[in-house]
């Protein structure tokens, strides 16, 4: 098996590559600085992209027409997530009706694998995963997302209402 070095002659071989790159680039800056709306970049966080619908992000607990958690702490979310991840405390309602609710509902979003088995177990709609997918966070507290967070952060105004409403329950005998 034989062995052939480069000598120093073919180094010179590689400046118009180096200058055929610094063209590409600058051709680049130039038409995108000249047509900013053809850019396929966008410029976070100001911009953010649009996904579809069905994006499964940020867990959601949606609420009854009154404000109050829709969850039923059934603990079927709980049961199915892969990762267990979900913590819920359950209490007993003062209201008859209702046989209990969480009293406290947690998400470890670090463990969580997004993968939506919550959401389709439950039988309330009371969990979505939503579009929302930034999860920033200066400690590791901050990614443990409780009743506060999952329900009634800014970002959902004052709470996402449930589908499954309890007076048309009732009314159906269900
Ligand atoms: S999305 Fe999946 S992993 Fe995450 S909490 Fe729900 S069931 Fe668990
Ligand atoms: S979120 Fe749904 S499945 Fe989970 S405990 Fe509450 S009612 Fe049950």
């Amino acid at each position: 098996m034989s062995v052939v070095q480069n000598t120093g002659e073919t180094k010179n071989w590689y400046l118009p590559g180096v200058f055929g790159g610094l063209v590409i680039t600058f051709r680049h800056l130039f038409r995108n600085l000249l047509n900013r709306k053809k850019m396929i970049t966008l410029d976070y966080p100001e911009e953010k992209y649009e996904y579809s619908p069905r994006f499964k992000g940020n867990h959601v607990l949606t609420v009854k027409k009154d404000g109050s958690l829709r969850c039923t702490a059934c603990m079927l979310c709980a049961t199915n997530c892969p990762a267990e991840c979900i913590k819920i405390v359950a209490a007993e309602h003062d209201d008859p009706v209702v046989e209990k609710y969480p009293i406290n509902y947690e998400i470890d979003i670090l463990r969580c694998v997004f993968c939506g088995y919550c959401e389709e177990a439950c039988p309330v709609d009371a969990i979505r995963l939503g579009p929302e997918w930034q999860t920033p966070g200066l400690n590791g507290s901050n990614f443990v997302y409780d009743i506060p967070h999952l329900a009634y952060r800014p970002q959902l105004k004052g709470g996402i209402q449930s589908h499954v409403d309890d007076e048309e329950r009732h009314k159906a005998g269900i």
